[in-house]
């Protein structure tokens, strides 16, 4: 197949078109670096079947005959996306409407990076795809939260109206190489400052969970699922969880590290829990991540300290 990642300069989308690459498709990425790098496709751009095109999705574009289009490009961690808010709407609004009319016309397949944040500071616990969530529409995180949200109902839209065949995953926070090293993101924090022997940020009690994905499995869960013919949404995460404070020891204990803790304010409307039920990719897809957090930091290691070391941040 020729297939389309937008956003595949980022650290998601550049493991996805390496693993399309990979089972012998073509890749078109369309990235405009808002927050992507070059140096994460560094690697690819000998490859004949990979194609780089600098392009803001929010602008109507075309790239040619398509078979599947993988729809990642927007900023993802809150530090992003705090920054670029009016253009995390865009992406996630008329970005989204110009990708699928894209897919619309080519005829290809579509699926849709959603996001756990969907569901908001949620109240159910873990959370199942039926949840319809807990979200603050005007709060600092609605840039994200509700552009997601537009963009999931604008993907079944375009099923339902137009037939097209879309799929939505929504991904729960995911760590590893590639990682972008400022972004703010709890893991990247952390490790920065672990191997640079600073204080560990960890904001409110430490109390709040998440569950952590280590790449390799999102991205095969991710192509499980663009294989089948499910229109609704699919979480894909892993579901061990692990309170911040818990995280932050783990990260100690991989990159043997004497940082200290340091608590810092927590940021408004940050969720209190966090964890996906997967019972549905584990029965749709036979799926289940198999990388636990501190395999998946000694996995990204190597990366972690390179990229402090590069000071290309
Ligand atoms: P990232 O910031 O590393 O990658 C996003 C990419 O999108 C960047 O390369 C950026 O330059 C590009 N982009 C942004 N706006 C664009 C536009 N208008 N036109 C073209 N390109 C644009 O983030 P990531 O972690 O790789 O996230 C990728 C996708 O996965 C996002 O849609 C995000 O919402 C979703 N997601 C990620 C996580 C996670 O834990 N990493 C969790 C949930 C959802
Ligand atoms: N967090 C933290 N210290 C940091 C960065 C994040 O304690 O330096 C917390 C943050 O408040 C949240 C969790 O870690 O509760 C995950 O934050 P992240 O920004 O990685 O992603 P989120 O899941 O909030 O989108």
């Amino acid at each position: 197949m020729r297939v389309l990642v937008t956003g595949g300069a980022g650290f998601l989308g550049s493991h996805l078109c390496d693993a399309l690459l990979a089972k012998g498709h073509s890749v078109v990425c369309a990235d405009n670096l808002l927050t992507g790098r070059m140096a994460n496709l560094e690697h690819l751009l000998d490859e004949a079947r990979f194609e780089f095109v600098e392009q803001d999705v929010c602008r109507a574009f075309d790239v040619g005959k398509v078979e599947y289009v993988f729809h990642f490009a927007s900023p993802a961690s809150p530090v992003d996306y705090l920054h670029h808010g009016i253009e995390t709407l865009q992406v996630g609004s008329v970005g989204t409407l110009n990708c699928l009319e894209l897919a619309r016309k080519h005829h290809a397949r579509f699926l849709l990076a959603s996001t756990s944040e969907c569901y908001g500071d949620p109240k159910e616990h873990p959370q199942k795809e039926s949840y319809w969530g807990h979200v603050n529409p005007v709060g600092p995180r609605s840039v994200y939260d509700e552009a997601k949200r537009f963009a999931e109902a604008a993907t079944m839209a375009y099923h339902r109206t137009h037939h097209v065949d879309t799929r939505i995953v929504r991904i729960f926070n995911t760590y590893g190489p590639r990682l972008q090293i400022n972004d703010g993101r709890v893991i990247s924090n952390f490790m920065k400052q672990a191997l640079r022997g600073e204080p560990l940020t960890v904001y409110g009690d430490g109390l709040q969970t998440r569950s952590f994905c280590f790449v390799s499995d999102e991205i095969e869960g991710i192509l499980a699922l663009s294989r089948v013919s499910e229109h609704l949404p699919v979480n894909i995460g892993n579901p061990r969880e692990f309170t911040v404070l818990e995280c932050a020891q783990v990260v100690l204990q991989v990159t043997g590290s004497e940082s200290t803790v340091r608590f810092e304010p927590l940021p408004q409307d940050d969720p209190k829990q966090r964890k996906p039920d997967i019972t549905k990719a584990r029965t749709l897809l036979s799926w289940e991540p198999k990388i636990e957090l501190q395999r998946g930091l000694e996995l990204s290691l190597e990366y972690f300290r390179g990229a402090v070391a590069s000071r290309d941040w």
